[in-house]
């Protein structure tokens, strides 16, 4: 058994040889790559992505293009540091930019990163002489080189946006002005019993018979006065305690209020611009209802058919030539018929309906532009 699988190997070896089974390989992945990719953005209309960017503020394209840079960048770093870590600082930035970009790539495009992202890495640090262990380590530091990151980020994130979290630090603020309040209203019940003790032990103490007795009452009232003026300490401390709480929770209100006038101005906002789509939608389709009735039946259902089939986008110019939709060129027959006859004619191509504007004179378009 082994025999003969060591010979299927040498055979294997002979005849064939195992780079090329690796072209062969990364061939087919390369194919499946592109074939994926094609069937990925093949509904992209490239126009409307042209449309797209020239509508964004072109500083914000140059800020994300940065970010997307730096963030790649800082892909190659991971690698770097790890090594340096493990002790092997001999090994190039070019080979652990090399190693960490590919095996991140790799790593998140095929899954099971922590696998995947360590074979490239193997592949890539076995030539220069490191071993599976220090691989291993290299992949969990660059690994904790990303979560360190993440949350550096997120702190710096919840510093600059403490308002996002901000809605809890008032509730606590508003908790501590009332357990505050309750405690100064608990004290001054106190001392109001005091106080009334005193003036109790007071007409007691003026019916007296000894000194003796006298002085046992005047030793009470004075127990009675020390518990007073040690509320009274609490109470003022307390009041100080309690006027930064008050400016907080005060602050914090009208905050919410400004911000909840903010909230209901973008709902008004929004509701009205969702009236006006409604009516213009309304609109549209009564529109086409009546539109509908003038045609055909056979029209109308061959243009549901290629609007279902396109998602919505079912008739093309024929321009220059060529159907504006799938950029076929038209037979020359064909194109010649579309421009002379009446009948409804669709793509060969693509099954649009296609349509012809001819040319208009130069002083035709003149005349149009003017007010
Ligand atoms: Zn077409």
């Amino acid at each position: 058994m082994l025999k003969s699988l060591r010979d299927a190997a040498h055979f294997f070896d002979r005849r064939i040889g195992w780079s090329r089974l690796g072209i062969a390989l990364s061939l087919t992945i390369i194919i499946v790559a592109v074939v994926v990719l094609y069937r990925i953005l093949r509904d992209i209309d490239p126009d409307s992505l042209l449309d797209a960017i020239e509508a964004t503020d072109w500083r914000t394209l140059i800020i994300a293009g940065a970010f997307v840079t730096a963030g790649y960048l800082t892909l190659t770093f991971y690698d770097l540091f790890a090594l340096r870590t493990i002790g092997h600082p001999e090994i190039p930035y070019r080979v652990a930019a090399l190693a960490g970009f590919t095996s991140y790539a790799v790593g998140h495009n095929v899954g099971a990163s922590v696998f995947s992202g360590g074979a490239v890495r193997y592949r890539i640090y076995s030539a220069w002489g490191l071993s599976v262990i220090e691989v291993t380590k290299i992949c969990f530091l660059a690994g904790l080189t990303f979560w360190l990151g993440n949350a550096t980020v997120l702190g710096l994130g919840v510093l600059h946006g403490a308002w996002g979290l901000g809605a809890a630090w008032p509730c606590a603020d508003r908790a501590a002005l009332a357990a505050n309040q309750k405690e100064r209203k608990r004290l001054e019940d106190d001392g109001k019993v005091e106080a009334q003790k005193i003036s109790k032990l007071k007409d007691q103490m003026s019916g007296a018979k000894t000194n003796e007795q006298y002085r046992a009452f005047q030793h009470e009232i004075d127990f009675c006065a020390a518990a007073i003026r040690k509320a009274d300490d609490r109470i003022l401390e307390l009041m100080s305690e309690a006027e930064p709480l008050d400016v907080n929770v005060k602050g914090a209100e009208a905050a919410l209020k400004e911000e909840q006038k903010h909230v209901e101005a973008e709902k008004a906002r929004a509701r009205e611009r969702t009236a006006a789509v409604q009516k213009q939608l309304d609109q549209g389709k009564a529109e086409r209802k009546t539109m509908v009735a003038t045609v055909k039946p056979q029209t109308y259902s061959t243009y549901e058919r290629v609007r279902k089939k396109w998602r919505g986008s079912a008739v093309a110019e024929a321009l220059g030539g060529r159907c504006s939709a799938c950029q076929i060129l038209l037979r020359p027959q064909f194109f010649q018929d579309l421009r002379n006859s009446e009948q409804m004619m669709q793509c060969e191509s693509c099954g649009r309906i296609l349509y012809y504007n001819p040319p208009v004179s130069f002083e035709h378009d003149l005349a149009a532009q003017q007010p």
